[in-house]
């Protein structure tokens, strides 16, 4: 993602860094998926709908929150929404902290959203003979699009394995979106003060809390 490219430089070698990057390179493969998919058969969620956000609180891998937490730690320079995720760390019920109604996409870290925000409304799931299968998201009304669609030539981004290939990233277990983010603030906040005292001389204060890198 552009917005983490000056991170990534930044911290270039470190764990995170590996991680964030081989998440990027899925969602990267998924974007591209589920646009052709969607414009092929005229997907989409009505404007200003945010009822999953509402109605749900994912679930994440460490490689998924490491992506988010470098995003509101240093893309992102909002204290109070980092506050937020912080003192939700015992929420296990939606809506999911990261959701504002008033605002657009409704999600504060829509750029770093994890997998299956990603997939909400546009992707597929495999039935018992392997077949990708479309249902259309039943909070969704419009009426333009198919409700329900069985799939041979043109393949939408099918759940199981984006799935897959981001559980098998980091060995982590998944936690519900508030932990998980939260340990992977720690985990960064950490790296920052290692990187500060081990790394280069112009890197940042071992005491000081991240900075955004692009506000
Ligand atoms: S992370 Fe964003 S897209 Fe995902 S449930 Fe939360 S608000 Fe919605
Ligand atoms: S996936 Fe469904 S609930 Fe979520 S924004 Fe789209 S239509 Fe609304």
């Amino acid at each position: 993602m552009e917005d983490l490219k000056e991170f990534c430089k930044t911290f270039e070698g470190t764990y995170a860094v590996e991680i964030i990057s081989q998440v990027e390179e899925v969602y990267r493969d998924l974007e591209r998926q589920s646009e052709e998919f969607t414009t092929c058969y005229s997907i989409h969620c009505p404007p200003g709908c945010g009822t999953c956000c509402e109605k749900f609180l994912p679930d994440v891998t460490e490689a998924e929150a490491l992506e988010a937490a470098a995003y509101l730690l240093f893309v992102k320079n909002a204290p109070e929404l980092l506050d937020k995720v912080l003192t939700h760390q015992t929420q296990e019920d939606p809506p999911c902290p990261l959701y504002m109604e008033n605002t657009p996409f409704h999600c504060q870290i829509y750029p770093a959203r994890p997998l299956i925000c990603r997939l909400f409304g546009a992707c597929a799931n495999s039935d018992k003979n392997g077949a990708a299968v479309f249902r259309k998201c039943k909070y969704n009304p419009t009426d333009s699009m198919p409700l329900s669609l069985r799939i041979d030539d043109q393949r939408p981004p099918e759940m199981e394995d984006f799935a897959l290939r981001i559980h098998s990233i980091s060995s982590e277990e998944h936690q519900l979106l508030p932990q998980a983010i939260s340990a992977a603030v720690e985990k960064i906040q950490m790296m920052v003060r290692q990187f500060g005292l081990f790394g280069p001389e112009n890197s940042i204060d071992p005491d000081d809390t991240p900075t955004p890198l692009a506000s």
